[in-house]
């Protein structure tokens, strides 16, 4: 009885999300949620994350310095005409709270210097590959050699795509910490542009680490990183979300999504109006 309770709960999340990532397609049927390894595919989502490690309080409060300073990036990156995303690596944090040096941030820079009027024919062509993640790869790659790139952290605002995902597994990184979590969990679902076509290039991303059983290619960060040993010996380990509320506040920055950040009678979870979550996320 309480399985069968549980199974019907599991297809309500389910078809909440498919509903969220694929708008014109009816509500995926109630399936399994289980991934390639026999776990649930949304055991890590922000929805019902994995617990974060057991930091001192010294080196919490590094990690979350760390992740404060990529939501200030990824706001830097809506003033400047690009998508609220942004990420920086930084040297190893340790139990007293020490480390964590920024080596390099690295805001969305899609739209280029003069936003989003490029996509739309002004001069200039947009890099649809220049996002937080990739971007710092990309430029610390140009600066140092792997051995010490596969040594930093890369935290970033909001959890990486699967490009990114795997710009962060070329580079080696031992660990990836991001803010709020992405497409994939739904966390995002209530943003009408982004649940939409976001430009003439993108298309319905979430489709691409939605589950399989949504109808997705199931090629999120925690798959493409998450226990894998790098390089050095080291496993990659995929941390967060870390302080998903102010995260998910980088999306409603200037309204980015075309959204209004819910008024503070509305009641949230995990900054996301619960009407809008359909109930199904508990
Ligand atoms: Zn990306």
């Amino acid at each position: 009885m309480q399985a069968a309770a549980s199974a019907e709960a599991a297809g309500g999340r389910l078809a909440r999300l498919h509903s969220n990532l694929c708008p014109p397609c009816a509500p995926a049927p109630a399936a399994a949620m289980v991934g390639h390894d026999g776990t649930s595919d949304l055991k890590y989502s922000q929805v019902n994350p994995r617990p974060l490690p057991d930091w001192s309080a010294a080196e919490r409060a590094t990690h979350e310095r760390l992740m404060r300073r990529c939501f200030e990036l990824a706001r830097q990156a809506v003033d400047n005409g690009n998508c609220p995303y942004a990420g920086l690596l930084a040297t190893a944090v340790n139990a007293d709270g020490s480390g964590g040096e920024i080596v390099l941030e690295h805001c969305n820079g899609v739209y280029g210097k003069d936003g989003p009027g490029q996509y739309l024919g002004t001069p200039g062509r947009p890099d649809l590959t220049d996002h937080g993640e990739a971007g710092a790869i990309r430029a610390a790659s140009a600066l140092l050699p792997h051995d010490q790139l596969a040594t930093l952290s890369l935290y970033t605002s909001t959890e990486p795509c699967a490009m990114c995902s795997t710009a962060i597994f070329w580079a080696g990184c031992p660990k990836m910490i991001y803010g709020t979590a992405g497409p994939a969990r739904g966390a995002l679902g209530n943003m009408d542009g982004y649940k939409d076509i976001e430009s003439p290039y993108s298309g319905n991303y979430g489709i691409v680490c939605a589950p399989a059983a949504m109808g997705g290619r199931g090629i999120d960060s925690w798959r493409v990183l998450d226990g894998i040993p790098n390089a050095l010996g080291e496993t990659r380990t995929v941390i967060g979300p870390l302080l998903p509320e102010e995260g998910i506040d980088t999306h409603y920055y200037k309204e980015y999504w075309g959204v209004a950040k819910p008024a503070p009678d509305v009641e949230t979870r995990w900054g996301v109006p619960v009407t809008a979550l359909d109930g199904s996320f508990s």
